[in-house]
């Protein structure tokens, strides 16, 4: 197979975008290799394919080389005899201790479950990096889940969808929680994705043309007003579509089944391209969001938009310079490009001082001991789903899941939830 992980393939990528780590990566290969010589992975493999892909994942996300040499080394202390000392003397601190956080919370001990999944969620709160190394290596287990029992990928999918995804979700890595979804999806509701996803298939082929005539316009009139842009076309995930599809929409109805990515060089370019948009195609009422100055809990920022294309097709628009580009797609991890060297300090600082979701999550910790009814808190206040309701006009409104008709009355405007009789 081509796009098979190999010790080239992640030195080269490292190199790219941090050379100076390239020797200290490959020294962790190395050990890891030692280490876990001999041992091989339910599909037969040699163990260390599994520690190389996730360090594969993490580089991607242009990791730091302390993280990429943690995410080689992430299961040797739980799987072999490597000690806290060796690591420490061999690389330092930094990697010996991301390593010890990933393997405190490794495992899917039934038993310890509970325990299990509340260090998961707290780990973010040591270092952020040990929750994204433990993405990679979930991710990565995700990818090779056919080499489990069936009763285990059940229950692999189904804690990956309620643990992992959201956490994916509050730090933005979006790219990581759409595979998780439609990978977790795939082995829970084996049916239902292959139906959601032919039909998503269909849908897409389709309006193909559609698309590329609407993606070339935009292009051709920003260019000819002297703004350079890349755009992007984009098809919602599978596990996505399958949730619309849930609460009754069809498929030609989901204002974010089609979507494009206009990347400008400037914030001020992104409200020209918005205006220049908006004349070629009619704005679709209450579609239209401003997450550059209003950016979501996650630190996403962008121009929302979903536009009639031809045949009135809704067409959702993202507009966003390249940096908000990159922690779109990347979410927090996108910081190590941004503030390279102090990225750790200020990843955490970040999280510290504008998540409001890691300050819920330490008081949630102080406050419950037992726990069992620690997780089910932090499903509940972290977690929550949101749900989209139509308004008559056909705006739509956003809402946790579990609203009720008073509080949408209450959304559109006080006056109404004031005087709200009946529904
Ligand atoms: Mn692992």
């Amino acid at each position: 197979m081509g796009n098979e992980v190999t010790l080239e393939k992640l030195l080269n990528l490292v190199k790219s975008y941090n050379p100076d780590e390239v020797d200290k990566i490959r020294k962790a290969y190395e050990m890891a290799d030692n280490f876990h010589y001999g041992q091989r992975r339910n599909s037969g493999e040699p163990y260390i394919i599994h520690p190389l892909n996730v360090a594969y994942i993490l580089a991607e996300l242009h990791a730091d080389g302390n993280t990429i040499c943690a995410g080689l080394l992430h299961d040797t202390r739980e799987d072999t005899e490597a000690t806290w000392e060796e690591i420490v003397a061999e690389f330092n601190e930094e990697v010996a201790t991301l390593v010890e956080g990933v393997t405190k919370i490794s495992g899917y001990a039934s038993d310890r479950s509970l325990i299990n999944t509340r260090k998961i969620i707290m780990g973010i709160t040591t270092d952020v990096r040990i929750i994204i190394i433990k993405l990679a290596d979930r991710l990565h287990n995700m990818r090779t889940l056919q080499f489990k029992r069936p009763e285990k990928q059940k229950k692999i999918a189904l804690e990956t969808l309620e643990i992992f995804v959201p956490l994916a979700n509050y730090l933005g890595v979006y790219r990581i929680k759409s595979e998780l979804e439609d990978l977790s999806f795939f082995y829970l509701k084996p049916d239902s994705y292959k139906k959601v996803s032919e039909d998503v298939q269909v849908f897409q082929e389709q309006n193909k043309a559609m698309l590329e005539k609407v993606l070339a316009d935009i292009r051709s009139l920003l260019i000819n007003e002297g703004i350079p842009v890349e755009i992007k076309a984009r098809v919602k995930n599978i596990y996505g579509v399958y949730k619309q599809l849930e609460q009754n929409h069809q498929l030609k109805d989901i204002h974010d089944l089609l979507a494009l990515r206009v990347i400008v060089d400037e914030v001020k370019q992104c409200y020209y391209a918005l205006m220049v948009i908006h004349s070629l195609y009619r704005p679709f009422n209450g579609q239209i969001k401003d997450y550059i100055f209003n950016p979501k809990t996650n630190l996403y920022r962008s121009l929302h938009t979903t536009i009639f294309g031809p045949n009135d097709q809704l067409i959702q628009t993202r507009i966003r310079t390249h940096e908000m580009d990159r922690i779109g797609s990347y979410g927090f991890p996108a910081y190590w490009d941004i503030y390279k060297g102090e990225a750790r300090h200020k990843m955490q600082k970040l999280l510290t001082d504008k998540f409001q979701f890691f300050k819920s999550l330490t008081e949630l910790d102080e406050m419950f001991s037992d726990n069992a009814e620690f997780v089910e808190q932090v499903k509940k206040e972290l977690f929550t789903e949101n749900i989209h309701v139509y308004t008559p006009k056909g705006e739509v409104i956003e809402l946790p899941l579990g609203a009720t008709i008073i509080d949408f009355a209450y959304r559109i405007h006080t006056h109404i939830g004031d005087q709200m009789t009946c529904a």
